[in-house]
């Protein structure tokens, strides 16, 4: 299966947008000759506007880190899909830090993933099990559940290029901000055996075989090339060294080579 890999940057709530003029700038000079990797940035809301006007012509795309799902309303503080949208081409949704500080469940995930599809966004849907869950041995209930019920619903169709509007992440919670990574042969046991399964249980094996699955925690410039040169890791949703253009372009020129 052909799938065009993939390294998205989550910025988490990192970079004011003077931060963001100096970074964006480089990784367009750095991404700029790297063929045959998609690359997305996910900056927080405020220099989402800067930051697409500094993207222009680069190639780069931009994501959102969250929205709400309902279309508008009183809702204080909230982003709506079609405000997303209107700058955005891609959009993180069930973020762990989101599932733990922001009470977010399998339900509302659910609902975020449904109401980024019906605007045309682009969900990277991530999943993942915690430390304790992964020691008592839940790592395929957790992850297995996850992804059935934050897909449940869900109708995916491929585009005229054979490309399904959505990517999986598959972001172990001990592994993110950590420094310890999974292995590359764990993260891609977890793709093979729990995430591709429980996406053709839901959409068939077609489908399942055509949508990116990324591997996220902990990955840098140093360690990336492990992710990418697994069977079913298409790219990496990255972090702290997505803050790093140097960093940025070397996990972008790994994924590049394999
Ligand atoms: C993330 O925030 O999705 C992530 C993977 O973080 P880090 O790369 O810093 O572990």
């Amino acid at each position: 299966m052909n799938r065009t890999p993939l390294v998205a940057g989550n910025w988490k709530m990192y970079k004011t947008i003077a931060e963001a003029r100096q970074l964006v700038p480089e990784l367009v000079r750095g991404l700029k000759e790297i063929q045959g990797v998609q690359k997305v940035i996910c900056p927080p809301f405020t220099s989402l506007m800067s930051v697409k006007a500094l993207l222009e012509g680069s190639g780069i795309h931009l994501g959102a880190q969250n929205l709400f799902w309902e279309k508008e309303g009183a809702y204080t503080g909230e982003v709506s899909p079609t405000m997303v949208a209107e700058v955005c081409e891609y959009v993180i949704i069930g973020h762990s830090e989101r599932r733990i500080y922001f009470g977010e469940t399998d339900e509302t995930v659910n609902r975020k993933i449904k109401a980024a599809l019906e605007v045309g966004l682009i969900p990277i849907f991530c999943v993942g099990e915690t430390f304790d869950e992964n020691e008592k041995g839940l790592t395929v209930s957790v992850v297995r559940r996850q992804v059935e019920a934050g897909l449940q619903g869900i109708e995916l169709r491929q585009n005229g290029h054979g490309d399904v509007p959505l990517l999986v992440a598959y972001e172990p919670v001990w592994a993110i901000g950590t420094g310890k990574a999974a292995s590359g042969e764990f993260a891609n046991e977890v793709v093979r055996e729990i995430i591709r399964p429980a996406l053709a249980s839901l959409f068939g094996e077609k489908i399942a075989g055509s949508i990116r699955v990324l591997y996220g925690g902990s990955v840098k410039a140093s360690n990336a090339a492990e992710f990418f040169e697994q069977t079913e890791i298409d790219g990496a949703l990255v972090g702290g060294a997505s803050l790093k253009a140097d960093e940025f372009i070397g996990i972008v020129c790994a994924a590049a080579v394999i």
